[in-house]
């Protein structure tokens, strides 16, 4: 029988849109060519001008958004809260916090709650299947 894990019962979860996790650290924010062309069409821009203006790459070439170099902030985030391009954000964005490091252990959800206000005791509870879903977008 497969075991099931910790957090099995559900966590508690809503995003308040209080943008701390689109800044205040260094890390990328990776993006499929998918999900490139998405958002070069919302912004009304080629391919090629929002890979100039948007995109960099890391040690080993895969492409993730830019991020101001002092605040470490997203180089889509607007006013230190909101996101600019939010109908069109790529995945490893909608599926926060529910990443493999963040549910590894409870201490490594613990952690994750210090930056992230959503994840609090009053929070509606995300069951496990939806957390499960975003865990394998
Ligand atoms: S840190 Fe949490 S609550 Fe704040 S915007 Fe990100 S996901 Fe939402």
């Amino acid at each position: 029988m497969t075991k099931l894990p910790w957090y099995k019962d559900g966590l508690r979860f809503k995003c308040t849109g209080c943008g701390g996790c689109c800044t205040g650290f260094p890390g990328y924010v990776f993006v499929s060519d998918e999900e490139i062309i998405k958002m070069a069409e919302h912004l009304k821009l080629s391919v090629k001008e929002f890979g100039r203006l948007y995109l960099r790459q890391d040690a080993s070439g895969r492409l993730s958004l830019k991020e101001l170099s002092k605040t470490y902030d997203c180089v889509f985030l607007r006013d230190k809260k909101r996101c600019s391009i939010y109908e069109v954000r790529p995945k490893q964005c909608r599926t926060f916090p529910f990443w493999p490091e963040a549910l590894s252990s409870p201490e490594a959800w613990e952690e994750t709650a210090r930056y992230c206000e959503g994840i609090n005791p009053q929070a509606p509870k995300v069951p496990l299947e939806v957390i499960k879903e975003n865990l394998h977008a």
